[in-house]
């Protein structure tokens, strides 16, 4: 059997085809000299291999090198690789195979496969590719939640039970998640990131305890707690934001998945599993298994159907550089409460769920003209789930709008009105929501208004985007707005 060559996201037991299988894993540490990663995320990434390594015992070719390039070079056995989760990483795959005996297998880790997708997006003609009607494909070919031909309960989706604005109360009362506990490989791994500090190479937030899985059997763990503790929760407050309750009822297990740590359908059978026993509710689970087998996937296979140059996207011209305070992470250098408090979670724990992310951190950057590919990198190294296939659909796509509409046919952009719904941060900041003028003005508010204006020609042209050009058409203060805001014209 040929050695399999796996890399650092490929740690689950379905990388390999049989459970003796030998195997290479390459520990290249030229990546974290280039640029900048979140301090815990570096851990994380270093830890779950080392604990799989640890696993696989004398099974395991382990090197720790500078480049990928410098470890295949101490191997002459033929390889076997499963595809890459990055277009680099796929070239470098395949330059390799033309040099040396390199059998190449397609990717593991998805619900559904490239050709699935493929076959589906062609039919087609490769046009308004949503997510809903793949999502739907996919339940039908998984058989998941289906009754015969027909959703269980009738029902595609429950949006209108989901989505809703926080409860009055602080947190949502649920038990802390259940974190795992470090260990020696752990305690090794911030030893040698410590080393490599002093030696240069520079980290970003804050040293933690590790709280993401390292291991199968801790993000089983987390699986599991998850649909116990959260997951009946989940659906309701899916996009609500309580200052004192970081976590809500999210399952947290983006970053076990996307190392391979767990399959993602095995998250889907737990959870359909919950609800068929009845401990939770239908419109929670089908949000969840929406998630994973629906935006997840979608967002994976977007990134290779779209191809590589999606990435570099910049239709807005959006060539602001960020600010320092945002790239260090540094919550100082905004007063707004609910940007301060989003960057402080990533600064924190390199986590925030989807609404921070799109609707605060990637909207204020949309609003104020940063430039897109900064942005891609800036989430790519900051969040623990980050890797370059979330990063392009995701970000470039649905955050920035830099790709024109190809994924989202509307910018997500929103003012403070949005934020105050779905959130309780309003109350504490020293902002007005409803404030687009004065000292007071809420930066999303005014930063909604520019950025429409802006962008006034090209969104006149979009038919969803009218009413909201309409609406800018009839502000009494535009010019006042424009004047107190010069840096946003
Ligand atoms: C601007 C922006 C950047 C993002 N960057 C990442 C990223 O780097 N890595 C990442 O895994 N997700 C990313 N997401 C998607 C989503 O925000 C995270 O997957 C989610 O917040 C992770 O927390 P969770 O595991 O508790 O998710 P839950 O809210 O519990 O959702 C369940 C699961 O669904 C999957 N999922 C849901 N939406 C997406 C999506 N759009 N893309 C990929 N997976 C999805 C994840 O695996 C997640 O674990 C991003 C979203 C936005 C808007
Ligand atoms: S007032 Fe504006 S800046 Fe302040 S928390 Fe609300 S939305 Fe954010």
């Amino acid at each position: 059997m040929r050695r399999r060559w796996l890399f650092g996201d490929q740690l689950g037991p379905l990388f390999l085809d049989a459970p003796d299988q030998p195997v290479l894993m390459i520990e290249a540490h030229s990546v974290l000299r280039r640029r900048p990663f979140h301090r815990q995320k570096a851990h994380l990434v270093l830890s779950a291999m080392r604990h799989r390594a640890a696993e696989l015992g004398d099974q395991v070719q382990y090197l720790v090198t500078d480049t990928y390039r410098e470890g295949l070079a101490q191997v002459d056995e033929p390889l076997s690789v499963l595809q890459p989760t990055s277009w680099p990483a796929l070239h470098l795959v395949d330059r390799l195979a033309e040099e040396r005996d390199v059998e190449r297998l397609p990717a593991r880790g998805y619900a559904t496969s490239r050709a699935d997708f493929n076959a589906w997006a062609d039919a087609r003609g490769g046009k308004r590719l949503l997510m809903e009607d793949f999502y739907r494909d996919s339940r039908r070919r998984l058989d998941v939640l289906m009754e015969g031909a027909e959703p269980v309960e009738g029902r595609w989706n429950f949006d209108t039970e989901n989505r809703e604005p926080p409860p009055k109360s602080a947190t949502l009362g649920l038990p802390e998640p259940s974190w795992p506990v470090e260990d020696d490989i752990d305690a090794q791994v911030r030893e040698d990131l410590d080393r490599l500090e002093r030696e240069g190479v520079r980290f970003v937030g804050e040293d933690g305890p590790r709280r993401f899985a390292a291991t199968r059997a801790e993000a089983l763990n987390a699986l599991d707690d998850f649909v116990e503790n959260r997951l009946p929760t989940f659906g309701r407050y899916e996009d609500a934001i309580l200052t004192e309750d970081r976590w809500m009822a999210h399952s947290l297990l983006s970053a076990s998945v996307n190392l391979g740590l767990v399959d993602p359908l095995e998250e889907v059978d737990a959870a359909v599993e919950a609800y068929r026993s009845g401990e939770a509710p239908i419109a929670s689970v089908e949000g969840f298994v929406r998630q994973v087998i629906g935006w997840r996937d979608y967002i994976w296979h977007l990134y290779w159907y779209l191809g590589e140059e999606y990435r570099g996207g910049n239709e807005l011209h959006a060539d602001v550089d960020l600010p320092s305070w945002f790239v260090e992470l540094d919550p100082a250098g905004t007063d707004a409460a609910c940007l301060k408090w989003a960057l402080s979670s990533v600064r924190e724990t390199a986590w925030a769920h989807h609404i921070p992310r799109l609707m605060v951190l990637g909207n204020y950057a949309l609003q104020r003209g940063w430039n897109p590919q900064q942005l891609t990198d800036w989430f790519h190294r900051s969040f623990i789930d980050g890797y370059d296939w979330v990063m392009g659909p995701n970000v470039v796509g649905m955050s920035q709008h830099a790709d024109g509409g190809v994924l989202a046919t509307k910018p997500y952009s929103g003012g403070g009105n949005y934020i105050n719904t779905m959130s309780d941060h309003c109350g504490g900041c020293v902002y007005n929501p409803k404030k687009r003028l004065g000292e007071d003005a809420c930066p999303f508010t005014a930063g909604y208004w520019l950025f429409l204006n802006r962008h006034r020609e090209r969104f006149s042209r979009n038919h969803r985007m009218r009413r909201a050009i309409t609406s800018l058409e009839r502000l009494p203060d535009l010019d006042q707005l424009v004047a107190e805001n010069p840096d946003l014209v």
